[in-house]
């Protein structure tokens, strides 16, 4: 067996979620809507089922999807990009990762990672041969420095992995840290792998920056986003990468053996989704935003120190003030005794020790969260 696989443990959503079902708990640990999602995108993926093709697409994805994105992303963020040449679908932003750094990464090339970091990223680096070095971003900014860029990036740096806005912290990296960020990028020639799975769930007015868009960016960079995310349809599993042709056409060899393509059906529901106008998208993140405000208002009441959250599904309890020091096994406490379901933040440091910090997804259902707000009332109560 291959000892980077074979090693791993299951993953930190599947474990949380298995436990939330054996103790009948409120799960705000693996992050995916309460919510079915719009309707008429549902509908577009049905329709396509059955009046549509439902054999292989092209390779690079269905040409309305390929210009809906490209469309989409120069209303919204202002990138000019070719359909044609610039832009592939993908089973998702995870194959998207796992096909770019396949691609991009020759055994013994230094990759970048920032941590805390998505789950899949470390072994995917490792399997392709790249040897990890981190950026270890703390509690309560988790914001980038010159000195730790300036320690993680060498000449022998090949590839930077950015997550922005970042699972599971919720924060939006600031301008000023995305220049700082291209201007390593552009000093080593790294290409950036960007994870912008979370661009639309953004809060507070705030509008996605893509780095691809900052000076000397545009060439080496490699953006991905997620269908699931923008449609809070986490299970379609629909990814759109953009690149500059040079890139691309290597991103495009990894997936055809890899996947080759994604269900016809989704990718014209996206297509037509991708065009819906503004209101839907402005919406979702109040909608979103609004949750996010109940519940963080509803812990901040009950006593619970709740760190910042500009974006994603996501909040963050520093549990510290609790007097707890060990997030894993809180978790484990709260999901047995007080029938909640959380993700131990740990879970996404490979060298970092921060064990202060529990993650909830708040992408639920008022009435999920009030009973989860009642059930963590009885542990304040006890701690
Ligand atoms: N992206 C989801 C989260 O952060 C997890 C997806 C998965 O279970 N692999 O909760």
């Amino acid at each position: 067996m291959n000892p980077i696989f074979s090693a791993l443990p299951t993953t930190i959503f599947e474990t949380m979620s298995r436990l939330a079902r054996e103790h009948q708990a409120v799960n705000l640990g693996q992050g995916f809507p309460d919510d079915p999602g719009p309707e008429d995108v549902r509908r577009k993926a049905a329709q396509a089922v059955i009046e549509g093709w439902n054999q292989y697409p092209p390779m690079m994805g269905l040409p309305e999807l390929r210009q809906a994105t490209a469309t989409h992303f120069r209303h919204w963020q202002g990138l000019e990009l070719d359909p044609e040449a610039e832009v592939m679908i993908t089973s998702g932003a995870t194959e998207a990762i796992a096909g770019a750094l396949m691609a991009i990464v020759s055994p013994g090339d230094e990759v970048v990672l920032f941590e805390p970091m998505y789950d899949a990223y470390l072994p995917l680096v490792r399997r392709a041969g790249g040897i990890p070095k981190f950026v270890t971003l703390t509690p309560p900014h988790f914001g980038l420095s010159e000195e730790a860029l300036a320690k993680a990036f060498s000449p022998k740096t090949r590839v930077v992995l950015f997550n922005n806005p970042l699972n599971p912290t919720a924060t939006n990296f600031s301008e000023a840290d995305l220049d700082l960020l291209a201007s390593f990028c552009v000093r080593h020639d790294a290409v950036a792998i960007c994870d912008d799975v979370w661009e639309h769930v953004v809060f507070d007015g705030h509008r996605h920056q893509p780095l691809m868009s900052r000076p000397g960016m545009r060439e080496r960079t490699v953006k991905i986003s997620s269908a699931g995310k923008i449609f809070s349809l986490t299970g379609w599993k629909v990814g759109m990468v953009m690149a500059a042709p040079k890139l691309m056409r290597v991103l495009a060899k990894a997936h055809q053996y890899i996947t080759f393509t994604t269900p016809p059906n989704l990718q014209a529901a996206v297509a037509y989704g991708l065009g819906k106008a503004d209101g839907y998208f402005e919406g979702m993140r109040a909608d979103f935003q609004r949750s996010r405000d109940r519940f963080a208002g509803g812990l901040s009441d009950l006593g619970f120190s709740v760190l910042p959250s500009a974006g994603t599904y996501f909040l963050n309890v520093d549990i510290a003030p609790l007097g707890q020091s060990d997030d894993v096994a809180f978790c484990q406490r709260l999901v047995a005794e007080h029938g909640v379901a959380a993700i131990p933040v740990s879970a996404f440091y490979a060298e970092g020790a921060v064990r202060n910090v529990v993650r909830f997804c708040f992408a639920k259902h008022d009435a999920t969260l009030d009973k989860a707000l009642e059930r963590l009332a009885a542990l304040r109560v006890r701690a």
